[in-house]
């Protein structure tokens, strides 16, 4: 048995990748100042420390309290729009707390370090599928705040032996399939959540941002993979980092999925229409997002088990439908 140190642990991905380490029989202990995450998704038995990451003395005294196999870092903010509004606070924040946590970690012998990436590091990315050999080149402060984490870790690791898997996530989607968690953001601005709640008639209709796109039906292209999978995903770089030094993956489904074939989704999957109307293109949107995951999938054997659109939309809408107002129904 392993013990991890869970940052983010209460929040949408970091709940599922303690679900999937409880899973395996780990041991975990979360640590969220419970801003965006909530104190109900972090399961019985399992050890909340409600501290900010900025805390440097807190830190500390976690990381004497517990020996810890890894940090798997998930605390962050993450709102690409909110960034462009606010770039000098996301950086500080994303840029501050990763690394000196993982100093912190440094400092307490824990050599191991996951950090929750994004596919928003390569902007309007050259090619597609994106694979990891692609430009770097973010077009917002969110992506570049994880881009000069990957690069402050990618120090640690030549200078003090740090081992780190930077796992560059497309589109989380869906819930566990056992419906013990879920995605509950507040204020929700996600494709699927958004359009299984207009379909269950708790939101007004869909905007889809814009039809004009040069893709085949005109709209926006993602690559949406199972939150589950990408759990599984953490434990597989973990894996690797036994064994191997510092690696970087892209992570999605392989499959693109346009807004409206999202939709088609949720109403074959809800049996319900989805109310909707075409809006204004959002600012930012590149037309195609797509992830090669062969990397991952190659050196760890990694292979989604959720990866149909119809998985995500069966699974959200389950836990959303038994839980109208979120975690707070609890
Ligand atoms: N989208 C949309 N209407 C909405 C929310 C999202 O048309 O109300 C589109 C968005 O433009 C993008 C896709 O759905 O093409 C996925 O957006 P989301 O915000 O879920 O994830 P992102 O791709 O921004 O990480």
């Amino acid at each position: 048995m392993s013990r991890y140190l869970v940052t983010g642990g209460a929040g949408f991905v970091g709940s599922h990748a303690v679900l999937a380490l409880l899973d395996r029989g780990d041991e975990v202990v979360v640590l969220d100042n419970l801003s965006q995450g909530h104190r109900a998704a972090v399961p019985a038995g399992v050890t909340l420390v409600e501290a900010e990451l900025a805390d440097t003395k807190r830190l500390a005294e976690v990381f004497a309290s517990w020996r810890f196999d890894a940090v798997l870092h998930f605390a962050a903010l993450s709102l690409v729009g909110a960034s462009m509004r606010e770039p000098l606070h996301y950086i500080a924040e994303n840029v501050g707390h990763s690394l000196r946590l993982a100093e912190a970690a440094i400092k307490a012998g824990c050599l191991r370090f996951v950090l929750s990436s994004t596919a928003a590091l390569f902007g309007e990315p050259e090619r597609v599928p994106i694979d990891e050999a692609c430009r770097v080149a973010p077009s917002n402060p969110y992506g570049d705040s994880k881009r000069m984490v990957e690069e402050g870790l990618d120090w640690a690791a030549r200078i003090h032996g740090l081992r780190y898997a930077a796992l560059r996530y497309f589109n989380a989607a869906g819930s566990d399939p056992q419906g013990r968690a879920g995605e509950d953001h507040d204020p929700e601005t996600h494709l699927v959540p958004l359009a299984i709640d207009a379909a269950l008639g708790r939101r007004p209709a869909l905007t889809v941002f814009g039809d004009d796109y040069a893709t085949p039906d005109g709209t926006c292209i993602r690559d949406y993979v199972h939150v589950t999978d990408l759990a599984t995903a953490h434990l597989a770089a973990l894996t690797r980092l036994e064994t191997h030094g510092s690696c970087r993956y892209n992570i999605g489904s392989g499959n693109g999925a346009s807004v409206k074939e999202v939709i088609a989704a949720v109403e074959r999957v809800g049996g319900r229409p989805v109310p909707h109307s075409i809006g204004p293109r959002r600012a930012g949107d590149p037309a195609v997002l797509v992830a090669a995951s062969d990397r991952l999938r190659a050196e760890t054997g990694w292979e989604p088990k959720l990866g149909s659109l119809d998985d995500i939309v069966r699974t959200a809408w389950a836990w959303r439908e038994a839980h109208p107002k979120g975690y707070d129904d609890r």
